[in-house]
């Protein structure tokens, strides 16, 4: 998938699909998810279970490349997640097919340092996880990198020491504090909630990489919803309200990390709150 924002290339690189149950949002329920049937194929399946990609969304901007988010990662030990253990996936070649081999990323932005957008962060050499992109500056949320080093939480403080402290120790991280731009076009927006450090990317006011502050398309029509995962879920529904807020008001492309299907459309505010039109590339 292919995207132009305002002379911004955005192409996504997707690892893997998986379902998930209803319960990952703990208000939800099967006739929630059935009263949606718009969401089926793309985004829920025909059990009623949610569709999550975990996917990379690499930018080119102002001649940077600047890849978002990084999966789950190859041979990481992961044994409370099977989907995520020890895998072998073709994720590299795939991004290399797209045009971006590692040595040609300038920047990489975790949203967030969960499991699932640090996994190539690192590779595993001779025994030794050492950064997939050696040229790149990595930019964190400087409260997410305090937040898991700190952490005794089993999955999370595994992934900090195989995908994250790698990268701190060969000097690559900045740490992010404050709403930044990287180039003149793109912008990294503090978002916290589902973590402290969050971050979201931003084109402009034209296009949102959501990082997650928002994991489904249904969260659009229950914005209250908490996400399994969400650290202060009361910070969390205010940030989704005021990015949805955002997207709806410049009618931005919103771009889902983890939306399956396209991963991308338009958020409209109706009578009856918001509806997720969703939007092939282009
Ligand atoms: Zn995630």
């Amino acid at each position: 998938m292919l995207w132009n924002v305002d002379g911004v290339r955005i192409t996504r690189v997707v690892e893997h699909v998986m379902p998930f149950a209803v319960d990952f949002f703990a208000e939800a329920t099967p006739a929630h998810v059935a009263a949606e049937p718009w969401l089926v194929p793309d985004f829920v399946d025909s059990r009623g279970w949610y569709l999550m990609s975990f996917h990379t969304f690499v930018i080119e901007a102002g001649g940077r490349c600047i890849v978002v988010d990084t999966c789950t990662g190859n041979s990481k030990d992961r044994p409370l997640i099977p989907e995520f253990d020890h895998q072998r996936r073709p994720f590299l070649a795939d991004l290399a097919a797209a045009g971006f081999v590692p040595e040609s990323v300038d920047m990489v932005v975790c949203t967030h340092l969960h499991v699932d957008h640090v996994g190539w962060n690192t590779c595993l050499e001779d025994g030794r996880w050492i950064p997939t992109f050696p040229r790149a500056r990595y930019l964190f949320g400087a409260a997410d990198i305090d937040h898991w080093s700190n952490s005794e939480d089993p999955l999370h403080a595994s992934a900090f020491a195989d995908s994250v402290q790698p990268v701190i120790d060969a000097g690559l991280v900045e740490p992010v504090v404050a709403d930044t731009s990287l180039t003149a076009e793109v912008r990294i927006r503090t978002s916290p909630g589902h973590t402290p450090g969050h971050l979201s990317v931003w084109i402009g006011d034209s296009c949102v990489i959501t990082g997650d502050v928002v994991h489904h398309p249904i969260q659009l029509r229950y914005p209250e919803w908490t996400a399994s995962g969400d650290l202060d879920p009361d910070a969390a529904r205010a940030t989704r309200r005021e990015l949805l807020a955002a997207a709806a008001s410049t009618n931005a492309l919103v771009l889902g990390t983890h939306f399956a299907g396209t991963s991308a459309g338009r958020v409209l505010l109706t009578e009856d709150g918001y509806r997720f039109a969703p939007e092939t590339a282009g």
